[in-house]
C-alpha cells in the first residue's frame, strides 16, 4: 500500500511498490496486490480495513505519509483502523532531538529546538510490536499486529524505505520464507495469441505453476514466465512449452 497524492496524481512513479514486490518475491513472500492511496485519512483507513479483512494475506506493507507535514497522515489513519490512541514514542523523540541538535551544530538548521513538525514524526499508534530506527531520516517505521497479520509501516522516501527494509526488517522479520522458482523462455517474433490454447492447457495441467506471457515490443520477443514453489514442476511446465510452442 503506497500512500501519497503525488503517486495517484501521476507526479511520482510508485517505485517503492515495485521494489518491494521484487524483494518480497525473492524472499518468498509473494505480493497479492499493490495499491496506491491518496493522502485522505478516510481512504487510508478504508484500505487498511480491506487488507485486514482479507483472509488470504498475512502481511501488509505500507509506505509513505510519515513525514512532518500536515498531509502525512498514515499513522493517524492506522491508529483509527486499529482502534488505538496516538502516542509520542520516546525513543524516536530522543533520536529526533539529537538529530536536530546535530543539524543545528552543522549549521543546517537555525534553531536547536524540536519543532511541532519534528515531533509529529514521533507520534505513532500505541502498542507497536517493533519500532524501526531509520538511520537515514527522522520518521520511524513501525510494526503492528492485528487480525493475525503483521502491518509494516515504512517512510515514503525510497532511500529511507529501502534502508529500513534491508537492514532492519528483512533480517529480523522476513527470514523464514522460501522463494519461488522463476524461469523464462523467450521466443522471437512469436505471435502471443497463438499461445492461448497452450496456456489454457498449462493452467489445467499445472495449477501450482503460474504461467504468464509478456510481449516485449522493443526486442520483438515474447517472454513466457513460469513461477512456482516446486522447481521440478516449473521445469516440467517449461518442457511442455519448449515442445509445443506454436513457433
Ligand atoms: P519522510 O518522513 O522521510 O518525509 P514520508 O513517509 O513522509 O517520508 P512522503 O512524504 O510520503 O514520505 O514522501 C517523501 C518523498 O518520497 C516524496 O518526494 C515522494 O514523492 C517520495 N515517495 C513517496 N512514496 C513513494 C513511492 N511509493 N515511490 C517512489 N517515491 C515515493
Amino acid at each position: 500500500m503506497a500512500i501519497g497524492d503525488e503517486l495517484v496524481g501521476g507526479f511520482t512513479l510508485d517505485t517503492n511498490s515495485h521494489w518491494m514486490a521484487e524483494r518480497l518475491r525473492m524472499l518468498g513472500y509473494p505480493v497479492k496486490r499493490a495499491t496506491q492511496i491518496r493522502d485522505r485519512p478516510q481512504e487510508i483507513v478504508e484500505q487498511l480495513r480491506r487488507e485486514l479483512d482479507d483472509a488470504e494475506i498475512t502481511d501488509v506493507f505500507v509506505s509513505g505519509g510519515l513525514g512532518p507535514t500536515p498531509d502525512d497522515r498514515t499513522f493517524a489513519a492506522l491508529a483509527t483502523a486499529l482502534g488505538k490512541e496516538l502516542m509520542i514514542w520516546e525513543e524516536t523523540r530522543a533520536r529526533i532531538e539529537r538529530r536536530v541538535q546535530r543539524m543545528h551544530s552543522m549549521g543546517l538548521l537555525e534553531s536547536p529546538d524540536v519543532t511541532e513538525g519534528n515531533l509529529r514524526m514521533a507520534r505513532i499508534p500505541a502498542g507497536p510490536s517493533h519500532v524501526f530506527k531509520n538511520r537515514r531520516g527522522m520518521a520511524p517505521g513501525g510494526l503492528y499486529e492485528a487480525n493475525g497479520k503483521r502491518i509494516f509501516v515504512l517512510p515514503g522516501v525510497p532511500l529511507e524505505m529501502k534502508g529500513i527494509f534491508t537492514e532492519e526488517l528483512e533480517p529480523q522479520f522476513l527470514a523464514a520464507g522460501s522463494a519461488a522458482t522463476v524461469r523464462e523462455l523467450r521466443f522471437t517474433f512469436a505471435v502471443e495469441a497463438r499461445f492461448y490454447p497452450l496456456m489454457r492447457e498449462l493452467e489445467e495441467q499445472f495449477p501450482d505453476v503460474s504461467v504468464g506471457s509478456y510481449p516485449n515490443f522493443e526486442t520483438k520477443e515474447l517472454v513466457i514466465r513460469c513461477v512456482g514453489l516446486d522447481p521440478k514442476r516449473v521445469e516440467a511446465a517449461l518442457d511442455v512449452i519448449r515442445k509445443r510452442a506454436p513457433v
